[in-house]
């Protein structure tokens, strides 16, 4: 599997409803096996992309491939795609058996192979003696297995789908998130996953595209997103994010200089081209990157003295809030609950921050 060959491929694609432009100027590629998903707030855009890969809408500019075919011209019933949305499209009527056959049988296969996938089918969702059940006998996270066993019958090439989860409770979601990864390893075959929950888009995917305003603002896996976001947007949307404003004072071939707002002035190994001295600059630090201590730290990591605001213990772990001077938003930071270096400081007294350099991401401004 390669992350990136092309198995589905965008190339840029606007569309507009009226006047509205609704998606501009995508471009991406999604690799064969992959698990890709498109996330970002209501509106942004993620579900009309989705449509235009099965074909429900048409781009008005640029054009769609899958597997090196281009779409403009195929009709959704003829796509190698396959759909899955939030409420699952089941019959009420049909036991589980005929509702996954549905498919199998506009497709005019013979009885005994039908009857093979659809047992196939019913192993690979774990509901194996639920063959005969009523469709309205089953729970709701049931219902949406047998709604993917029905897409996955029919072997499409891309399975596409739209917040599959989220009309389940939050432990049930949980669950069928690890069930329907380890369900994408077994079938191997390319999920295009929407979903505004970034925790969701994290746990399931090896790819994320975050989407705002018809645009992909950062395309990059789980890790990528969260440790190296490319922009403030992205950077507060995945995750809680502490931002800095600096002004680069000095700058050469692997290092700046930041004057900060809150943390002093850092020298931090130069992670973006074309950062110039005068430049206005962001630097962010996730909450989990910082320790705090009743005491200076002795060596090792930067260090800045503050007053502990706030302390809200959490089970297995504790967030706190401190204020900076010269910065005005507390900074967030968390600290896991061990045995060790439980801080004594109360609210009021003061507490030292400390971190290394690798923890310190330099966004442009503006961005
Ligand atoms: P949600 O998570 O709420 O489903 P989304 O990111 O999937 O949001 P889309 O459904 O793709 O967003 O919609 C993107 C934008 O296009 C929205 O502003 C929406 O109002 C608009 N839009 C979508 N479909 C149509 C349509 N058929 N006619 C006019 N505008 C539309």
């Amino acid at each position: 599997m390669s992350d990136d060959d092309g198995f589905i491929s965008i190339r840029n694609v606007d569309k507009y409803f009226g006047s509205f432009q609704a998606i501009n100027d995508i471009s991406m590629n999604v690799g064969h096996g992959e698990f890709f998903s498109l996330l970002g707030a209501s509106g942004c855009g993620k579900t009309t992309l989705l449509r235009m890969l099965a074909g429900f809408e048409n781009p008005s500019s640029g054009e769609i491939f899958i597997d090196g075919q281009p779409m403009s011209q195929v009709p959704p019933h003829m796509r190698p795609v396959n759909m899955v949305f939030q409420s699952y499209a089941i019959f009420p009527h049909l036991n589980v058996r005929d509702n996954i056959a549905y498919g199998l049988r506009k497709h005019k296969l013979g009885r005994a192979e039908r009857d093979k996938r659809v047992d196939e089918m019913l192993e690979l969702i774990k509901l194996p003696d639920y063959g005969d059940r009523k469709a309205n006998e089953l729970s709701g996270g049931q219902r949406q297995r047998i709604a993917l066993a029905r897409a996955l019958v029919l072997q499409p090439k891309v399975l596409l789908l739209d917040e599959p989860l989220g009309a389940l409770d939050k432990q049930l979601r949980e669950q069928m998130q690890l069930e329907l990864r380890a369900l994408q390893r077994t079938v191997g075959i390319t999920f295009v996953f929407v979903t505004h929950d970034q925790e969701e888009a994290l746990t399931l995917s090896d790819r994320v595209a975050v989407m705002s305003g018809g645009e992909v603002l950062q395309l990059d896996t789980p890790s990528g997103l969260y440790e190296r976001p490319n922009s403030r947007e992205v950077a507060s949307f995945i995750g809680t994010m502490n931002f800095f404003e600096g002004k680069v004072t000095g700058a050469n071939g692997q290092t700046v200089t930041v004057d900060t707002s809150g943390l002093g002035v850092l020298e931090l190994p130069k992670s973006r081209d074309g950062l110039n001295a005068g430049d206005t600059i962001h630097i962010a630090i996730r909450p989990e990157k910082l320790d705090l201590a009743d005491s200076e730290p002795n060596s090792g990591t930067k260090t800045v003295r503050g007053v502990l605001q706030n302390a809200a213990y959490l089970g297995e772990r504790s967030h706190y809030f401190v204020m900076l001077e010269g910065h005005d938003t507390p900074i967030a930071v968390s600290a896991q609950n061990r045995y060790d270096g439980k801080l004594k400081a109360r609210e009021g007294e003061a507490v030292w921050l400390a971190w290394q350099d690798e923890a310190a991401v330099i966004l442009p401004a503006g961005s």
